[in-house]
């Protein structure tokens, strides 16, 4: 007798309300929807994930088949992985299981722009760029401005509550939103008040902000938008040491300024020893040009020493060329360390007053080990602190080893003085296992609400630590 295989039941089932072009099966579009921008290099060789080549993608349009594939998937027990512009990190949007990729890119409206309540309203699989573009024709912008603007969704943004160039005064993705549309795993729509603020009880939107995937499918959103600045400064300072930059950070702070951006680093070779600090102020002209003149001055009195004007413009103009870059190369960054050169990073939020302290032990720790710090710095906040280390294997096959090792003792150093581990990118597989430490019994809170909404794990499992 003729059996149908798995595989054709579920994709036979996917025909009847999903055209053809909404269902992929050819392996070479299966093969680069099972990855996203995660490098092999930067895994822990004792704690690789499995990787599956997904059953098929599908590509939904409208919530109405978001929730028919949800109920399917939880019918016949099979996994689903969201999937947004694939840019993340950790390996969030990663298959480790045969499931069903479903890829939010065709829901790719601007639904509406509200000039009066400066909100926006658009489906998930937007890309933010796309709705950067729209918003400028209003007068308005996003605000969240990652390197990753022109690959990067809203749901995907929000999924990891992602932080870019400006956030210092628009902040995180996540802060952003104001309510927020999910089918949630057991195929129930989530719907949550486009509001401010509420005092009515638990906000359920912080279920999808920071969940990857894991608690539901976000398929629109409500963001707060903001007016086009009237004037931008920019500005580049060149300390003599990490330190000194630091001290006059905190005095930006310490006065009430809040710059757009600050973005701090010692890994320029031309100024080696020294530290940049590039920092932008934007809105109204008065309050920049106010913010700007007391910046200045404090850079003064703390040593720094003003870098020339193209060299703030520059780094501001180049600020998305390596996410344009992602787009050409994407399947080559897939192996990126494996011919022996490794790097990874660590992106820490710390209290201000341990910063210093944990830099110093952090590159004790890094000697010891024998890695390479090729820079540590400072975004958007005095208290958001990252080092990118490196290493050559020469020949040991241990260095992959040596690396990662590393990365781990710096995050549980980070973890035993009060931070948190990652500040940006999220957790995917690549943290997960030391969500147990991150959280203490909130792991276990997290695991309980989602035994609860998702009763047969079908959603983006093993991520998160989940
Ligand atoms: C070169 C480069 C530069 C980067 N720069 C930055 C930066 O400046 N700031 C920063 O924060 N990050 C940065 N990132 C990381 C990445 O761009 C962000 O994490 C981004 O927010 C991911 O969005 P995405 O649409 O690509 O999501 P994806 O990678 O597709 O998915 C990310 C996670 O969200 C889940 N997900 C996706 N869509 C949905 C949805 N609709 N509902 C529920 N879950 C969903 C996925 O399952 C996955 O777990 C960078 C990455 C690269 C490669």
């Amino acid at each position: 007798m003729f059996t149908l295989s798995f595989d054709q039941k579920i994709l036979g089932r996917f025909s009847r309300f999903l055209g053809p072009d909404q269902i992929v099966t050819d392996p070479e579009q299966l093969d680069m929807l099972s990855w996203d921008a995660l490098s092999k290099g930067r895994l822990h060789p004792l704690r690789k994930p499995d990787v599956a080549v997904p059953l098929c993608v599908v590509l939904p349009v409208s919530t109405r088949e978001v929730r028919e594939i949800v109920l399917l998937a939880n019918e016949e027990k099979v996994p689903i992985v969201p999937y947004g512009g694939g840019s993340g990190l950790m390996g969030g949007a990663l298959s480790i299981k045969p499931g069903i990729v479903v890829d939010l890119r065709r829901m790719d409206k601007v639904l509406e722009i509200d000039s009066e309540a400066r909100t926006a309203t658009a489906q998930a699989g937007v890309v933010l760029e796309a709705l950067e573009k729209e918003l400028n024709k209003k007068g308005f912008i996003l605000g969240h401005d990652p390197w990753t603007l022109p690959v990067a969704t809203v749901g995907g943004a929000i999924s990891t509550n992602s932080m870019g160039y400006r956030a210092g005064i628009y902040g995180s993705m996540g802060e952003q939103v104001m309510g927020l549309e999910a089918v949630l795993p057991n195929g129930e729509l989530l719907r949550t008040r486009a509001v401010p603020k509420s005092s009515a009880g638990i906000d359920l939107k912080f279920l999808l902000i920071g969940g990857e995937g894991c608690f539901g499918i976000i398929t629109e959103a409500t963001i707060r938008t903001f007016p086009q600045p009237e004037q931008r400064a920019l500005h580049a300072v060149l300390f003599e040491s990490f330190e000194k930059g630091y001290k006059a950070i905190q005095a930006i702070f310490a006065r009430g300024l809040r710059p757009a951006l600050v973005d701090f680093g010692d890994g320029d070779d031309e100024f080696q020893g020294g530290a940049v600090l590039y920092l932008a102020f934007e809105g109204n002209r008065q309050v920049v040009e106010a913010q700007e003149k007391l910046a200045s001055s404090i850079c003064d009195q703390a040593g720094g020493r003003r870098l020339p004007q193209e060299k703030a413009e520059r780094f501001w103009r180049n600020r998305h060329i390596i996410a344009r870059r992602f787009i050409q190369n994407r399947r080559q960054r897939r192996e990126r360390g494996m011919d022996g050169v490794y790097w990874d990073w660590i992106h820490v939020a710390l209290p201000a007053s341990k910063v210093l302290p944990f830099r110093k032990s952090a590159i004790e720790i890094i000697k010891r080990r024998r890695v390479q710090l090729q820079e540590s710095g400072l975004w958007i906040q005095p208290e958001l602190f990252s080092m990118r280390l490196g290493i050559e294997d020469e020949g040991a096959n241990n260095a992959q080893l040596a690396l990662e090792e590393t990365v781990d003792e710096l995050l549980r150093l980070v973890q035993k003085m009060g931070g948190s581990m990652e500040y940006t990118h999220g957790v995917g597989v690549k943290l997960a296992s030391l969500m147990a430490e991150e959280h203490g019994y909130g792991i276990e809170v997290m695991r309980r609400i989602k035994q609860v909404l998702d009763p047969n794990n079908i959603m983006n499992p093993g991520k998160l630590g989940l």
